[in-house]
């Protein structure tokens, strides 16, 4: 029989990605299942203060309250110049959450007069796994790149449109989600991770 595994996110877009990347490691093996699956979860407040400690309290509060093992994955935008911010306020940058749009308008405002040596950033993503009987087990993917002048490109979201991967000449918002999947910190992060969550769930027999 299949090992469930509860992927703590509510965006679509992700859970596909990661079946697509244990099934091509272990097909068949892993039943993947979204939060919808428990409507009565609520979610995790995300007060920790690097990408790590977010990720791993999502997972460890999702697998406690779910019973079963739980992944969970936390990601942003660190900036050179502003010391690596937004980071993990990236979703919030300019008050409501979520708004990407204007969280995107503030960081080109930010970097106004900023020229294009000094404008090198990176997403980080950190995905964690989070198994009942406490055992657990952190990965961290990279995307680097730099901030573009005005924002380009219909794909993706947050700030991939002013986002320019490094040795590329487009955005992000540019590319195919399986061309940014194939590159991206959470691609590499996820990529990273699946091996051990197979071993663990095989691990419980
Ligand atoms: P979360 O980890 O999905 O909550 O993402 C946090 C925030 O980081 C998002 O709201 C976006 O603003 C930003 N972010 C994370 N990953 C990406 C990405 O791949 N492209 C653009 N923005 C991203």
């Amino acid at each position: 029989m299949a090992h469930q595994l509860l992927l703590a996110t509510r965006n679509k877009g992700k859970i596909e990605e990661f079946r697509r990347i244990l099934d091509a490691i272990a097909p068949g093996e892993i039943e993947l299942i979204g939060l919808e699956s428990f409507p009565d979860l609520h979610d995790v407040v995300e007060d920790g203060s690097t990408f790590q400690e977010n990720a791993i309290k999502k997972a460890r509060e999702m697998s406690i309250a779910s019973g079963i093992p739980a992944i969970a994955d936390d990601s942003g935008l660190c900036v050179d110049f502003l010391n690596g911010d937004p980071g993990i306020y990236s979703a919030r940058w300019a008050g409501t959450h979520g708004n990407d749009q204007a969280n995107l308008e503030k960081l080109l405002l930010e970097l106004k007069d900023v020229g294009d040596d000094k404008r090198t950033a990176h997403f980080t993503c950190v995905a964690a796994l989070a198994m009942p009987d406490g055992r657990s087990h952190v990965e961290e993917g990279l995307f680097h790149g730099h901030i573009l002048h005005a924002a380009v490109g219909q794909e993706g979201f947050g700030y991939d449109p002013i986002f320019q991967p490094l040795g590329m000449s487009i955005s992000s918002a540019q590319m195919s989600p399986q061309e940014k999947d194939a590159i991206s910190h959470r691609g590499k992060a996820l990529r990273l991770i699946a091996p051990h969550v197979i071993q663990m769930l095989r691990s419980l027999g």
